[in-house]
């Protein structure tokens, strides 16, 4: 199984500015203190080798889209539509090209602006070869869908895509067997509620998807369901938008998680690999590298036995499992 990240922020898409970049260049130049690069290609292996990620790169600006290709029915699997499902669909375009079937299954974690704000430029729903599923816990998905492309929001109607788009829906609970992979689905703690979708493929590699979801560090025997669906998952991709700070203090009851809680059910579930996931748009690249490092600090402070091993999603991050 490959888990591809196109989107990584939460609640906004955000973009580097010209400040931002500015520094990161400014550093990478302090940093290779003179060296001169025979061409592009050994600048990248210092990039690479010797910068940190803040500097040498950047988490990204894109909302909620994962892709998770499993070696299954041939059609394309994908995690919610925020605004990272533009590039997926260039992706998409390119890999039909050489013959991939045209079938999107798409699983939905719930209804906000950050995670379907990407479709009305998602160019495979104007092929009309294409046939969108759109699988979701929510009864409401077809009208958030249809409500945000309407005229006075948006200039192009949904009854004016040409893919055949279908909407299933699916219970907390169940196990559906989908594009070729099991599917399991938890219904999560947020505005409007979320849902969170656990993907087991025939191999047996599994990759949790739990993203908008209040995980309480004062009510952890609450989370004992949750630990249970990430139970020895190879990838949890989980909400760890705030600083254990924030989410204790001034955001508590804002339906996100904080890194720390992450940490401590992934632990419980014994799970293999965390990613910390839907990044807080207030917070800068080296911000965000920070929280990185503390997590992977406190997972080594508090592992049991079976190490965790702490990632940090990013817009073009690829993890085969
Ligand atoms: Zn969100
Ligand atoms: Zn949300």
């Amino acid at each position: 199984m490959l888990v591809r990240f196109w989107g990584t922020r939460g609640s906004l898409a955000v973009a580097q500015t010209a400040r931002s970049v500015r520094g990161k260049i400014a550093r990478a130049l302090i940093a290779a203190d003179g060296r001169k690069f025979a061409d592009e290609e050994a600048a990248a292996a210092f990039i690479d080798g010797e910068l940190d990620f803040a500097t040498g790169g950047t988490y990204g600006g894109a909302t909620t889209c994962i892709e998770i290709e499993a070696d299954g029915d041939g059609s394309f699997m994908l995690c919610d539509f925020g605004t990272g499902s533009r590039e997926f669909g260039i992706s998409a375009f390119s890999r039909i090209a050489q013959g991939h079937a045209r079938i999107f299954n798409v699983f939905m974690s719930h209804l906000h602006w950050d995670h379907i704000g990407g479709f009305p430029f998602f160019g495979p729903a104007f092929d009309p070869n294409a046939r969108i599923i759109i699988h979701s816990g929510h009864p409401d998905v077809e009208e958030a869908f249809r409500r945000q492309q309407e005229e006075i929001s948006f200039p192009v109607a949904f009854d004016w895509m040409r893919a055949k788009i279908e909407f299933v829906h699916l219970k907390p609970g169940e196990t559906y067997k989908i594009g070729g992979c099991d599917v399991d689905v938890m219904e999560q703690h947020h505005s409007h509620k979320s849902y969170g979708y656990r993907f087991t493929d025939r191999y047996g590699k599994t990759a949790v998807f739990s993203t908008d979801s209040e995980h309480k560090i004062d009510s952890m025997e609450g989370e004992e369901d949750v630990a249970a669906f990430f139970r020895e998952a190879d990838l949890v991709i989980c909400d760890t938008m705030y600083s254990l700070a924030d989410a204790v203090s001034m955001k508590e009851d804002w339906g996100h998680s904080s890194n720390i809680v992450a940490i401590d059910i992934c632990h419980e579930a014994e799970a293999k690999r965390l990613a910390l996931f839907h990044h807080e748009p207030i917070y800068s690249d080296e911000d965000i590298q920070r929280m990185h490092r503390e997590s992977i600090r406190y997972e080594e402070l508090t592992r049991r036995e079976q190490p965790l091993e702490v990632l940090c999603a990013y817009d073009g991050l690829e993890v085969r499992l």
